[in-house]
């Protein structure tokens, strides 16, 4: 049994006193584990990293052995940049933590592999950080409907999230509960909507309000329910503010 995949290092684990059990998050195969021999000829394990790597094992249910080659290491552009490696660190600690083994994540992956080889440059990370979140919550199935109002059916300007239900609601029909809901900031995703620093930055934090509460209160319940938020997350946060 053994394969060839592209993969994004998230964590490499001591096993022994020269081998891992490293985590990468694969192309086609999804999140998935093996142990790698440490000799001199190993790569770099830096989180983030884009590796080539064969997987082998007698059987598939083994842990099996990695063997890889790296093909680029972002961190080696943001050393100088602090709160971006805490915010790299972030993301392939919550994929380590919550995504399923073995379970390809196209999107996911696409996704992830973008962020980490292109922050160095990125104009404000946050933003695509949140957006990592976003998608990490909808991918795994705990996202929340924006499609409708809930309760008067209105498409558009959903400017309150239920957290309970995980549904919009509209200004008219949101206000009167507005206590009990978050702020939704409509249109998040939509680059045409012109607005200042200042505002999006307020935008960016109410969305992160939200995806933060989802992942808590869903996600890491149900997959790692004796464990909560990685506290880098809250790091990485008050780095950026
Ligand atoms: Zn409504």
């Amino acid at each position: 049994m053994n394969w060839t995949d592209e993969g994004i290092v998230l964590s490499a684990k001591p096993l022994a006193e020269k081998s891992i059990v490293l985590s990468l998050l694969t192309k086609e195969n999804g999140l998935h584990k093996g142990v790698m021999r440490l000799t001199k000829r190993t790569g770099s394990v830096e989180p983030g990293n884009h590796v080539h790597a064969i997987w082998k094992s007698r059987l598939s249910a083994h842990l099996g052995t990695y063997t890889i080659e790296v093909n680029d290491t972002p961190i080696a552009r943001i050393m100088t940049q602090s709160k971006c490696i805490l915010l790299l660190k972030t993301i392939t600690t919550l994929v380590d933590m919550l995504l399923p083994e073995r379970h390809s994540y196209p999107i996911i992956y696409e996704y992830v592999k973008e962020i980490c080889s292109s922050l160095h440059n990125l104009s404000d990370p946050l933003f695509d950080y949140a957006r990592f979140e976003h998608l990490l919550i909808h991918e795994m199935g705990f996202g929340f409907d924006l499609s409708k109002c809930a309760l008067c059916k209105k498409v558009t300007e959903l400017v309150y999230l239920s957290p309970k239900s995980g549904r919009g609601a509209c200004y008219t029909c949101g206000h009167p509960y507005k206590g009990k809901l978050f702020t939704y900031p409509w249109g998040f995703f939509d680059d045409t909507i012109s607005i200042d620093k200042e505002q999006k930055n307020k935008r960016i934090l109410e969305m992160l309000k939200i995806t933060g509460f989802f992942l808590s209160e869903y996600a890491i319940k149900q997959v790692r329910a004796s464990e909560k938020m990685p506290t880098i997350r809250e790091q990485m946060l008050e780095a950026f503010n």
